[in-house]
């Protein structure tokens, strides 16, 4: 969060005339405030551990799952840089998980953002170029369509008084009425509603105050038949918190089928349990940030590379769990019985080998129209990871990797 400060001292104190009278509000800015409800946020993912976010577990400007300043992808996938924060931290509700809940045992300190304070925060940092958008979520108080209809007053003042054109996440509360949603999707370009676990049971594990049919999929519905009607131009998404219940990655793997298929969401996010100090399930172990990766590769087959809710199927082990190895591989050793040859192979097939994706594919496919392929050079400039693709492919003219001997390797 050091860095969030540091900008704005910089758009205080440097940059003021760039920004204008709004900058007057920075003056006497509490940092403290936009510290905690920048940290409220640590559970709200806007991208996933396929991006930087493996690799970049700081407290650093940009980081994609902390508070501050992160980044987050547009409809058309480009890479934006966000003000994430909590309009307040303070909430009714009690999930066992988190900060703000009315479980958190240390003592904290509560704040709320005035809608007028929060829209000039952030076209301050907007004027700036320091942001691009704006991820707002918030605790629910002392309701959930009190504090919504006060982010909406945010949006408001951005968009009509700054006439502010950035990109906005907006979260819907847990049992917020219809009419701030629709509000709330005439103005914001993503809404999400954090569905936190695969079913009801697993809901009540972790919070006794919030409704699992009536707060969180009757709201997603809402939002998905606004949708129809007015497209909402970064869709719908939602987010799970993994392995703060009993959940299996197959039980989980069910609910994001649904939330596809008959939710018509554009992605689900996931977010690895991390036990945080204070709250009910602080001496809980933390979930290794693997299993989050190995869903997003889950979620990938299934929703860009087209693999069927069977073919998936085979990736969990007898418990329901992915293991960690990637489950294209699983998939693949277990479907394989003779090489391909990328001369000849359909566009799925071609998908289904380790170390091919949909743009690599296309390349393959483009490129033998004209050509033959029979060295492993030839795939390597399409793109191809050769390594995990060899044992799988035969290459006319060039030596393959037998697939015994490749697993043999890798078990080394
Ligand atoms: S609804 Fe639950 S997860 Fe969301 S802020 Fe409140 S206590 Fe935290």
């Amino acid at each position: 969060m050091a860095s969030l400060e540091k900008i704005l001292h910089l758009v205080t104190q440097s940059e003021y005339d760039c920004i204008g009278d709004e900058g007057k509000v920075l003056e006497n800015i509490n940092f403290s405030k936009i510290d905690v409800l920048g940290q409220g946020t640590k559970h709200d993912i806007c991208a996933s551990s396929s991006t930087s976010r493996i690799l970049n577990q700081a407290e650093t400007l940009g980081n994609p799952t902390r508070s501050g300043i992160c980044h987050s992808f547009a409809a058309n996938g480009r890479c934006l840089s966000m003000f994430k924060t909590l309009f307040t931290n303070y909430c009714i509700h009690d999930c066992k998980y988190c900060q703000n809940s009315t479980d958190y045992k240390s003592g904290k300190s509560v704040y709320s953002y005035t809608p007028e304070e929060l829209a000039r925060i952030t076209i301050s940092l907007y004027k700036g170029n320091y942001i691009e958008g704006l991820f707002l979520s918030s605790g629910v108080s002392p309701d959930q369509d009190i504090v919504t209809e006060k982010m909406i007053e945010t949006l408001k003042i951005l968009k009509k008084r700054y006439n502010f054109g950035g990109y906005i996440h907006f979260k819907v509360l847990p049992g917020v009425s219809y009419e701030y949603i629709k509000q709330a999707s005439e103005m914001a370009d993503r809404l999400s509603v954090n569905i936190e676990t695969p079913s009801k049971e697993h809901l009540s594990e972790i919070s006794s105050t919030k409704n699992y049919a009536n707060d969180i999929l009757k709201r997603q519905k809402y939002i998905k038949n606004l949708e129809l009607k007015k497209k909402l131009p970064a869709g719908q998404t939602t987010q799970l918190v993994v392995g703060a219940c009993e959940e299996s990655d197959f039980e989980i793997f069910k609910r994001v089928l649904k939330e596809y298929n008959e939710m018509m969401l554009k992605r689900v996010y996931y977010s690895a349990f991390n036990s945080v100090s204070g709250t009910s399930l602080e001496n809980m172990v933390s979930q290794p940030t693997w299993r989050e990766h190995r869903l997003y590769q889950m979620d990938w087959l299934y929703r860009v590379y087209n693999f069927s809710e069977n073919e998936i199927k085979i990736a969990f082990d007898d418990n329901g769990f992915l293991k960690n190895k990637d489950p294209k591989l699983s998939i693949a050793l277990n479907n394989f019985e003779s090489p391909l040859d990328p001369n000849d192979a359909q566009y799925g097939e071609l998908l289904r080998v380790p170390g091919i994706g949909p743009k690599s594919a296309y390349k393959i496919i483009n490129y033998r129209k004209k050509n033959r392929i029979y060295k492993r050079d030839h795939l390597q400039r399409l793109g191809v990871r050769i390594k995990n693709a060899i044992p799988f492919l035969k290459i006319s003219g060039g030596e393959y990797t037998r697939l015994e001997r490749w697993i043999e390797c890798q078990n080394q």
